[in-house]
C-alpha cells in the first residue's frame, strides 16, 4: 500500500535538491572561523595580530593546497581563508555546492587542530575550534581579482583600526574610550595618530599583518624581485608567501600575484 511507496529510494531521494555551480566560472569557497573574537580571548592571542596564530591558519591553507588539487590560489587574512577552485577543470564533486563546502571546511577544522601543537608548543587547545563556509561563483578572472581586492582592501581597512584600537588599549585607554576616539577617523588621521602617539610607522609593520598572505603552488611561477618574505616552506611545491612591495598600490598585491599566476598559467584576464 501506501507506506511501502513511501520507503522507496527515489521518494526519498527526491526532496535532495540540486545545488550545482555554474559551469565554467571560478569558484571561491571563503571559509571564517566562527566567535574568533571569543577563540582569540580564551587562548589569549596577542593583540592586534598573533602571528603564530596566522602562520596556523598559513600552514592549515598549504595543507589545503597539498590535499585539494583542484584548489590553486588562496588568500587568507585573520581568521579567515578564500580557497579559488579551478575554472573549467573542476569536477569536484560535480560542482556541487554543499559537498565542496564541507568537505574544505571540514578538512580545514581537522587541519586546525592537528597543527596546533606545532604552532603553540606551549598552549593548549581548550575548545574545537569551528568554521563556516560558503562559496561563490566568478564569471571572468577579472571579477575573481576584484573579489580578492576586495578582501585585501577590508584586511588593510581592519588592521589599520585595529593596530590603532589595541595601541590606545595598551596605553592605558578602556576599550569604549578607544572605540570613542577612532569614531569618523579616516585612515590619514589614523596613520598621523600612530606616528603622534605611539612612534608607529605604520607601512613598516609586517606585511602579513596589513596585507595578508597569498598561497599559491609555487614552480617558479613569480620572480624573487616581485614574492619576498617566504616564511615558511611547507613542501617542495607550495609555499606560503607573503607578498609585500614591487607594486604601487597595496591593495594589488594580492591581485598581481593572482593575474602572474593566470598569465603564466595560459589564462590571461
Ligand atoms: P563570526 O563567527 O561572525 O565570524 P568572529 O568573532 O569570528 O565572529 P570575525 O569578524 O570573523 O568575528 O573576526 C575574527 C576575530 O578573531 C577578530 O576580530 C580578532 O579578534 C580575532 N582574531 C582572528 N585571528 C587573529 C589573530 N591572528 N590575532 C589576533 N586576533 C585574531
Ligand atoms: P566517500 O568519500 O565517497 O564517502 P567512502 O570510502 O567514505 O567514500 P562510504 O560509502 O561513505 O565510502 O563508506 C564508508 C566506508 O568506511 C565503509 O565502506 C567502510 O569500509 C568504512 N567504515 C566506516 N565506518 C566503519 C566502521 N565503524 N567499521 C568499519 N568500517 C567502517
Ligand atoms: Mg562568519
Ligand atoms: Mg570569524
Ligand atoms: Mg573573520
Ligand atoms: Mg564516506
Amino acid at each position: 500500500g501506501e507506506d511501502v511507496g513511501q520507503a522507496r529510494p527515489e521518494y526519498v531521494k527526491s526532496f535532495q535538491v540540486e545545488n550545482k555551480l555554474m559551469p565554467s566560472t571560478w569558484i571561491v569557497v571563503r571559509i571564517d572561523g566562527c566567535h574568533f573574537h571569543r577563540f582569540s580571548d580564551v587562548h589569549e592571542f596577542e593583540k592586534p595580530n598573533d602571528e603564530k596564530a596566522l602562520n596556523l591558519m598559513n600552514s592549515c591553507a598549504v595543507a589545503m593546497l597539498e590535499e585539494f588539487p583542484d584548489i590553486v590560489f588562496s588568500y587568507g587574512v585573520s581568521d579567515e581563508f578564500s580557497f579559488v577552485l579551478k575554472k573549467e577543470l573542476s569536477q569536484l564533486y560535480k560542482r556541487c555546492s554543499s559537498e565542496i563546502v564541507s568537505l574544505i571546511v571540514s578538512f580545514f577544522s581537522s587541519m586546525y587542530v592537528m597543527k596546533w601543537k606545532e604552532c603553540f608548543p606551549q598552549k593548549e587547545l581548550k575548545y574545537p575550534p569551528s568554521f563556516d563556509g560558503r562559496a561563490i561563483c566568478y564569471p571572468s578572472s577579472k571579477i575573481l581579482r576584484d573579489y580578492l581586492a576586495w578582501r585585501q582592501v577590508d584586511c588593510h581597512i581592519n588592521n589599520q583600526y585595529n593596530t590603532c584600537f589595541w595601541m590606545l588599549v595598551k596605553s592605558g585607554k578602556s576599550k569604549t574610550e578607544a572605540q570613542h576616539t577612532l569614531k569618523g577617523t579616516r585612515a590619514r588621521e589614523k596613520i598621523e595618530l600612530l606616528i603622534q602617539h605611539f612612534s608607529i610607522n605604520y607601512s613598516t609593520l609586517p606585511a602579513m599583518f596589513r596585507q595578508g598572505s597569498s598561497v599559491f603552488r609555487h614552480k617558479h611561477l613569480f620572480k624573487e624581485s616581485v614574492v619576498k618574505n617566504a616564511h615558511s616552506l611547507s613542501s617542495d611545491y607550495v609555499t606560503v608567501r607573503v607578498l609585500n612591495d614591487g607594486f604601487q598600490q597595496e591593495s594589488q598585491i594580492v591581485c598581481a600575484a593572482l593575474t602572474a599566476f593566470l598569465s603564466l598559467s595560459g589564462r590571461p584576464l
